[in-house]
């Protein structure tokens, strides 16, 4: 007999993108880490907090996280009030659930999209009702006005890269007769409109940002949730204490005083993104257009879809395969270096001649 509760013994646990172990010679385009090193400031501001023999990490760290949410309020023109800080986006989800979810509400989001929400859906014993994207990953109609007391909306979305405007996002908040509109930015920095502006006055609005995406800060774990004053509080009471570590809340607070280090990453993500997707359609994929730092890129079928993550992986390129309605014809390409995107591209034009990796 299982001690579990019902819904955790059914649960099947998110999978996340393979990590290599340190070390390994791969190319890494698989779980869409930036493939350059954060600001400077960044590794000053760790080494600050540090000191010289770590005195401080006898102490909690802040569990306000002050510095870091001042300076997300500075850099987005927010009140502090209006920001939360969570370990990674991921343990926000989590909060969001703890915080808006009974066992048996319902929740609602279209898919296919990032994964975890139905994990954390099902773990909380919600109920689940998804509404499918076209192959245009066009937002379904059918999401406005729907029963959701959480709705999520990946924008832009995982693993299509698409994105819908601003003004469809509030449409959808004010839409919903009873729920809270959760827009995961993830990629936001890389497209090229996004929610923060409607901040505070959507009142049933939360928006997410994640530093591992566009601040190369994956490792970090720093995550931020924006919302009304009002929301923002009631999270805060079910969020652990001291949720972020002194040099997660030090690494956040220094990325976000460096916009230029920001504007400069994206800059290069976005160049090489385009060069990317216009090497696969060269190469007979279809490519939805990308506001994220990853791209979709459809095969023939799922056969040769399959075929073409393996050829990749023997020649040591990890890429995102889904084996999943809709998405098992294609592959999820994070965008990494111009080198690294050159030897994917060399990769398959072989697999598309009809060679084999040595
Ligand atoms: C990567 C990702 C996250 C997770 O972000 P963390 O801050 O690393 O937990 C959340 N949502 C989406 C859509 C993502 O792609």
């Amino acid at each position: 007999m299982s001690l579990f509760r019902a819904n955790v013994d059914a649960l099947e646990a998110y999978v996340p993108g393979e990590q290599p172990p340190a070390g390994a010679k791969v190319i890494k385009l698989n779980t869409n880490e930036n493939p350059y090193p954060p600001s400077p400031r960044v590794v000053e501001a760790i080494r600050a907090e540090l000191g010289g023999e770590g005195e401080r990490l006898r102490l909690y760290s802040d569990p306000e996280a002050l510095a870091l949410r001042q300076a997300a309020a500075a850099r987005f023109g927010v009140d502090v009030s209006e920001v939360l800080h969570g370990n990674g986006s991921d343990e926000l989800l989590a909060i969001l659930f703890r915080a808006f979810v009974d066992p048996g509400e319902r929740v609602v989001y279209p898919v296919p999209t990032y994964v975890l929400y139905e994990t954390l859906a099902r773990a909380q014993g919600a109920v689940i009702e998804t509404h499918a994207f076209d192959r245009d990953y066009t937002l379904p109609e059918s999401l406005f006005g729907c029963e959701g007391k959480l709705v999520f909306l990946a924008n832009p979305n995982s693993p299509s890269g698409t994105a819908v405007s601003p003004e469809v996002v509030e449409r959808l908040a004010r839409s919903l007769p009873r729920g809270v509109l959760v827009v995961d930015e993830a990629y936001g920095e890389f497209a090229e409109q996004h929610a923060l502006g409607l901040v505070g006055r959507v009142p049933n609005l939360v928006v997410l940002r994640t530093f591992s995406k566009s601040d190369s800060l994956a490792g970090m774990r720093v995550g931020l949730a924006f919302a009304s004053r009002e929301v923002i509080a009631g999270l805060r009471k079910v969020k652990d204490s001291y949720n972020l570590d002194r040099l997660a809340i030090a690494a956040g607070a220094a990325a976000l005083s460096d916009p230029e280090w920001t504007r400069r990453n994206v800059a290069r993500i976005r160049a090489t993104r385009e060069r990317l997707s216009a090497g696969l359609v060269e190469l007979g994929c279809v490519v939805l257009p990308s506001q994220a730092n990853f791209v979709l890129a459809r095969l023939e079928d799922a056969a040769t879809a399959r075929a073409a993550f393996g050829e990749l992986k023997r020649a040591g390129i990890l890429v995102r395969y889904f084996s999943l309605p809709d998405l098992d014809d294609a592959l999820r390409i994070s965008v990494g270096t111009d080198t690294e995107i050159d030897a994917l591209l060399d990769c398959l034009r072989r697999f598309r001649a009809g060679e084999r990796a040595p």
